[in-house]
């Protein structure tokens, strides 16, 4: 049993100031830690069968691909615009201020797959929300959403009300 906590590091005023950014470098840098999440997340899947997981860019991308090959299971990017090089669907979503979107390419799940949307923070959760819509859009079956961690005060879990949401620590 390992506290994952240790491994999350606050950065007071990061990006801008009044942020408290949970940085997960710490726990990238502990292959023990990186082991007892991935085992954690699994466990938590309680055998549900995954054919694909997304990570969001582009911290996503590090615990996705481990639970992808964990899994036997696919890996897919999805992408802040303009870096994917296939053909790609585009969904928007609201920031603080403004709008972002985010792009998946156009043959990356088939209809009817079984999806797991990792990313490492739920915070508003416009961006986990948004991945979940490209993948209902290219007709997969979103099993769960996890995430290394889970700021509890901005409701992200709310917007992703329907879903299954997992989290190893939340603050
Ligand atoms: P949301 O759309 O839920 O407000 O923000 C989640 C996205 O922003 C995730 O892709 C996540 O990587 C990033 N993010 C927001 N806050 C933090 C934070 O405190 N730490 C880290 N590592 N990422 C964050």
């Amino acid at each position: 049993m390992i506290n994952l906590d240790q491994y999350i590091r606050d950065i007071p005023d990061f990006p801008k100031k009044g942020v408290v950014y949970k940085d997960i470098s710490p726990m990238l840098q502990s292959p023990e830690a990186m082991r007892f999440a991935v085992k954690t997340f699994i466990e938590n899947l309680k055998g549900e069968k995954i054919d694909k997981v997304i990570g969001v860019e582009s911290r996503g991308f590090f615990f996705a691909t481990l639970l992808a090959e964990k899994l036997n299971a696919g890996f897919i990017p999805i992408r802040k615009p303009g870096k994917l090089p296939y053909k790609t669907h585009t969904e928007a979503y609201e920031l603080e201020y403004g709008t972002d979107s985010l792009e998946i390419h156009q043959d990356a799940i088939e209809k009817g797959e079984k999806v797991l949307v990792h990313d490492d923070v739920l915070a508003t959760g416009g961006t986990a929300l948004a991945a979940c819509n490209l993948v209902e859009k290219l007709g997969g079956e979103i099993i769960q959403c996890n995430f290394l961690v889970e700021i509890g005060f901005l409701k992200g879990r709310d917007k992703l009300k329907n879903y299954q949401v997992e989290s190893l620590l939340k603050y």
